[in-house]
């Protein structure tokens, strides 16, 4: 009989999000009358930008004419799209990414989850507890082991330094799913620790288009010496509405190397570039025109509306919450809002509570880690009324 990989039997079961379904379908069905507002979710729900479609639109157009149509594209992505990336996402900040450092894709998903490909799998993992499951889940897969850095109202968030050396490091800011970013203080001891340990970084930045603080830095590559020691991956999918079409990019610079054989060092761009040849072969051409069309002065306004306007939602949730005298974190530079449960509730508790006396769905913190326990996830994606029509419920049952 064919093996399996066995270290799949050691993740635990995709847990949450099914939980969560199915405790609001069973209260819904012995509450048909319970008009259930969901602010757990992670999914946007503002339509593409204008601009996008009508960029996507061209593109396939074009793919129908014989002069336009276009077969395999480059794997690491056309070169229109990551010279904006470059210019745009870098460039305007004083930071120097060449296009060729830069990677398209399908999704920052997919990328956090493969870059463990090229990683043996005896490099010591530190994550962020509570964390975005797929950096815990992939290097279980991989049969490594993780050490967690909490991040609780006790370290104001701020993750501390590993124990034991740490070669690969995870974090994500602004956070999912705390809401809050790093800070420029804390990405400098990181990228000290990642120098003077040889470690990397794994950068996660899909919800930096929703930054507000001008001192919170949009990439890893803002801290001097950071590109010998980090990977970063930002994603379209929160800002611009691509959680359905699907496109993000990875940065891997030049200068980034791992050790080889003894003590032979090996180019990790190089790594990558051989791993997404071998696996990937490139997003579609429409998708990428869509992209692309993001940082036209038209996408750009309106890429700024969609996040502003999520970005209300989250400060009307802030406002409230914190009305309310309860301990609020985030939600003013991410679109998500960390709520600690009331009388130390747990997770859980909390999130019963909210489903059967006010009928609103969050997302219980524990499902993202240890460290999440007695907190609970709040989402901005939702609509204006949604979120309205939600607080006054969560009022009346904390209130
Ligand atoms: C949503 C999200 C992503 C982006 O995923 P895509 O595959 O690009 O849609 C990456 N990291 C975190 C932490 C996220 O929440």
């Amino acid at each position: 009989m064919a093996r399996i990989n066995i270290n799949y039997l050691n993740l635990k079961a995709g847990y949450l999000f099914p939980e969560i379904s199915k405790r609001v379908r069973v209260f819904q069905k012995n509450n048909p009358k319970a008009k259930i507002i969901k602010l757990g979710i992670g999914d946007v729900t503002l339509p593409l930008p204008k601009q996008v479609v009508r960029a996507m639109k061209k593109a396939v157009q074009d793919m129908g004419t014989s002069k336009g149509f276009r077969g395999y594209g480059p794997e690491q992505g056309y070169l229109f799209l990551r010279e904006l990336i470059s210019k745009h996402d870098f460039g305007s900040r004083g930071v120097s990414i060449d296009p060729e450092e830069i990677f398209v894709s399908d999704g920052s998903k997919c990328d956090t989850g493969n870059i463990t490909d090229i990683f043996g799998i005896q490099n010591r993992v530190a994550v962020t507890d509570p964390a975005y499951p797929v950096y815990v889940d992939t290097n279980i897969m991989d049969g490594r082991s993780l050490e967690y850095l909490p991040m609780v109202s006790d370290n104001n968030f701020e993750p501390p330094l590993p124990k034991k050396k740490a070669d690969l490091i995870y974090i994500c800011s602004p956070n999912n799913p705390t809401g809050i970013p790093a800070t420029r203080a804390a990405l400098k001891k990181w990228v000290k620790y990642a120098r003077e340990h040889q470690s990397i970084i794994f950068f996660d930045a899909a919800y930096e288009g929703f930054i507000r603080n001008p001192a919170i830095p949009h990439s890893i590559f803002e801290i001097p010496g950071a590109r010998q020691v980090a990977i970063e991956f930002r994603s379209f999918s929160k800002a611009a509405g691509f959680t359905g079409t699907r496109c993000a990019y990875t940065v891997v610079p030049k200068q980034l190397m791992g050790q080889g054989r003894g003590r032979q060092k090996i180019s990790i761009h190089g790594l990558w570039m051989r791993r997404q040849t071998t696996k990937f072969n490139g997003v579609s051409y429409p998708i990428q025109a869509g992209a692309a069309s993001i940082y036209s002065v038209k996408g750009r306004r309106e890429t700024k509306k969609l996040t502003d306007y999520y970005m209300m939602n989250a400060k009307i949730i802030r406002k409230y919450m914190k009305a309310l005298g309860l301990e609020v974190y985030g939600g003013t530079d991410a679109p998500y809002i960390w709520i600690r449960a009331p009388y130390n509730m747990s997770s859980w508790e909390f999130f019963d509570l909210l489903l059967s006396e006010a009928h609103v769905v969050g997302t219980p913190g524990s499902g993202f880690g240890p460290s999440g326990e007695g907190y609970l996830r709040l989402s901005a994606f939702g609509s204006r009324k949604d979120v309205e029509n939600a607080m006054p419920r969560i009022k009346k049952v904390i209130g």
